[in-house]
């Protein structure tokens, strides 16, 4: 049978729970009720196959910065794809797309990350670092020096390596992880764990244990520490003021390597092209994917400071993907920053509609079941809680709350994802005002409903 999107939702829903394992999801909830088809999108708008305009306040995941539908980048795939489908870039070749993507990057990040290593996805970027920090070592005569420090419930990815690097425990449980070498400190979550400190001092307090560790586990053997500056997947949690400058202190003194993962930060989340710069940060590497093609086209990849590309050109580092640098995906990302850039989305986004979905999203902390309402920039999360004074924890199973609040919000055609009893939103760059107005609304009778 021919599967299109004119058939009964009934018969796709069946189909997929029969052969399609999805990510990040319990197998036989697809069986009971079937996941929701969706078949088209436009600007912040999703169609279901029921024809249901759904308003999607989490930009994909995290990734639909320019919004959808723009044909611009459509006929940017189709051109190169007629021109140069495919080449490598591995053995002494190149190729336009690769080479205009990294000018373009070198031009746009700050400080001296004026170097790109491509990889397919944000994961692959991180396990390009593992290797890269470890090997530069190696190449300054420290081969010692491989311990990477990570926080607690960070997100770096989901292959072997980078979910090591990440801070979820429910993922290192699967698949026996994480690989040695890697070493988790607190996250800076204030509201979750912040006690009675101000949250500048628990900033610091958290910033320390760095320097903590890098003591426990020797100098001579850290390579790197990296961060989110903005933990989003985590459950968009906003450091303390405090916390980053330290950070940066602390990597400066023991010159340990640095690493911003900006998968979900860059590219205008937080209302500035990379939050490196808003949040204090000048990292030696940056993760990069997600914006970079507002997910339009699979892209990844760590962009990498002047010192450390030097050190890493006096060898062969045997590392890369068959998709590194693709072509078709280097010419989506060339379109999707042109048109960043030309339509002055980010700076927008920065200037007029951050201050409007703060001063809205946080009109939410009124309500009885929300605790605490957080926002940077375009990623924005809130925290439900049974005693807004104290700051509690459901007693029912964690996450409970928050899936019951992301059902409620489905239901009412809004996305909003929930992590643990946070609901968090990262909506298209260019949603609109009246948009906002519509988001807050569901978002409000879904808190109702679930209150
Ligand atoms: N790093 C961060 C901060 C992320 O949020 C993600 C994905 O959500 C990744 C890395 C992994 O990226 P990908 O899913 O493209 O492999």
């Amino acid at each position: 049978t021919l599967i299109t999107n004119h058939m009964p939702t009934a018969e796709l829903q069946a189909l997929d729970a029969a052969h399609h394992m999805h990510p990040f999801t319990h197998g036989h909830d697809l069986e009971r009720k079937g996941a929701r088809v969706i078949t088209r999108a436009s600007g912040v708008t999703l169609t279901d196959s029921e024809g249901n305009e759904i308003l999607d306040a989490m930009a994909g995941l995290w990734c639909v910065n320019i919004g959808y539908g723009r044909h611009e980048l459509a006929e940017a795939a189709a051109r190169q794809m007629r021109e140069l489908p495919y080449y490598n870039t591995f053995f002494q070749t190149t190729h336009v797309p690769a080479i205009a993507l990294a000018d373009k990057l070198a031009e746009l990040t700050p400080y001296d990350l004026n170097h790109v290593f491509y990889a397919g996805s944000g994961s692959e970027a991180n396990d390009t670092n593992i290797r890269l920090v470890r090997t530069y070592w190696e190449q300054k005569g420290k081969p010692s020096k491989k311990v990477i420090i990570s926080r607690k419930n960070a997100y770096h990815g989901s292959s072997v390596g980078s979910a090591s690097l990440g801070g979820m425990s429910a993922m290192h449980a699967q698949g026996g992880l994480p690989i040695p070498d890697v070493h988790h400190i607190n996250q800076p979550h204030w509201y979750a764990e912040g006690g009675d400190m101000t949250p500048e001092e628990f900033g610091l307090a958290r910033a320390r244990e760095l320097e903590e560790a890098i003591h426990q586990i020797g100098e001579d053997r850290v390579a790197a520490f990296i961060g989110e500056p903005v933990q989003g997947a985590g459950g968009v949690i906003v450091p303390p003021s405090t916390y980053w400058p330290e950070i940066q202190r602390i990597c400066d003194k023991y010159e340990i390597l640095l690493i911003a993962d900006e998968v979900i930060c860059g590219f205008g989340r937080t209302g500035q092209w990379f939050a490196s710069e808003s949040y204090g940060i000048r990292p030696h590497i940056m993760t990069i994917a997600k914006g970079l093609s507002s997910g339009y086209a699979p892209i990844g990849g760590s962009l990498v400071c002047d010192e450390v590309a030097e050190v890493m050109n006096e060898c062969d580092f045997a590392h890369g993907y068959t998709y590194s640098g693709h072509p078709v995906s280097c010419a989506v990302a060339l379109e999707n920053l042109r048109i960043l850039q030309e339509e002055g989305i980010v700076e927008r986004a920065g200037r007029e509609t951050a201050p409007y979905l703060k001063e809205k999203w946080e009109t939410l902390a009124d309500h009885p079941l929300v605790g605490e309402a957080k926002i940077a920039g375009l990623m924005g999360s809130i925290a439900l809680t049974p005693h807004k004074a104290s700051r509690a924890k459901f007693a029912a199973e964690a996450g409970t709350a928050g899936f019951i609040c992301r059902e409620e919000c489905f239901a009412n055609n809004l996305v909003m994802r929930h992590v643990g009893d946070r609901m968090v939103i990262s909506p298209p760059l260019i949603i609109s005002k009246p948009e906002i107005d519509t988001l807050i609304e569901r978002a409000g009778i879904a808190l109702d409903n679930a209150y």
